[in-house]
């Protein structure tokens, strides 16, 4: 067991050198962060050997595991201070919200499969990441009893930019969202100020689709 996590260790510290830092992750509180996560707990059991490889990994239920390099990217253009509020659409294998619960104090995630909420919000538990707040139900709304959010972060991608978390974003946060066509997205980043929403495009991107009210409608009930 000892072993094991050396071995876990060591690829996590690779896995920051090559795939980020050499990237240009340049952010110390996100590069700690990837170096706290255990990574290979948030795979399945099945993909436990290639948990620190260079690519996404499904995670059950047609989903995915971002790649690394993608997660860290995202988490950066955040610009995440200690004291702030973020909210994360896509909860999935829970690494993403778990790279954002090192970096502020508290952070909420939504998930609409029943399954992978129920199993991540175990493997919080478990991980002792109570600074983690899960939530079961359509993201594409937001979290309205809880919002303004300083950082709001979407890991699935959507037709269109949902207008309820454009609206539950805070004067002066940042939102980034993967919008575009079903195989393709580009990566989006909105910044809101007092006279509205300004966006970068960050560059191409493929994530799963983003299924709600607000972005691509669901093929059957799920
Ligand atoms: N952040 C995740 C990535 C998971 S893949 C991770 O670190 O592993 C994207 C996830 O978004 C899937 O689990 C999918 O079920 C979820 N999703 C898609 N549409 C959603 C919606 N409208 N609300 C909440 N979650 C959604």
């Amino acid at each position: 067991m000892i072993r094991e996590e050396k071995k876990f260790t060591f690829r996590r510290e690779e896995m920051v050198k090559k795939q980020l830092e050499a990237r240009g992750i340049n952010d110390n509180r996100v590069l700690e962060a990837f170096r706290k996560v255990p990574r290979h707990l948030f795979v399945n059991e099945a993909f436990i050997d290639k948990a620190y490889i260079d690519s996404p990994l499904p995670i059950g239920n047609n989903q995915t595991i971002s790649q690394p390099y993608i997660v860290a990217e995202m988490t950066q253009e955040l610009e995440l201070t200690g004291e702030d509020k973020v909210l994360e659409i896509g909860t999935g294998s829970g690494y993403q919200a778990a790279i954002l619960a090192e970096i502020v104090e508290k952070v909420y995630t939504i998930e609409r499969i029943h399954p992978l909420y129920i199993k991540t919000r175990s493997l919080f538990d478990k991980l002792k990441y109570h600074n983690i707040l899960t939530r079961y139900s359509d993201g594409t709304s937001g979290y309205r009893d809880e919002g303004p959010f300083d950082a709001i972060i979407i890991t699935a991608g959507s037709p269109k930019i949902p207008e309820p978390l454009i609206n539950q974003l805070a004067i002066g946060g940042r939102l980034i969202i993967p919008v575009g066509s079903k195989d393709t997205q580009e990566l989006i980043k909105v910044y809101k100020d007092e006279s509205g929403i300004h966006k970068t495009n960050l560059g191409k991107c493929r994530f799963v689709q983003l299924i709600g009210e607000h972005a691509w409608k669901s093929p059957k009930k799920t």
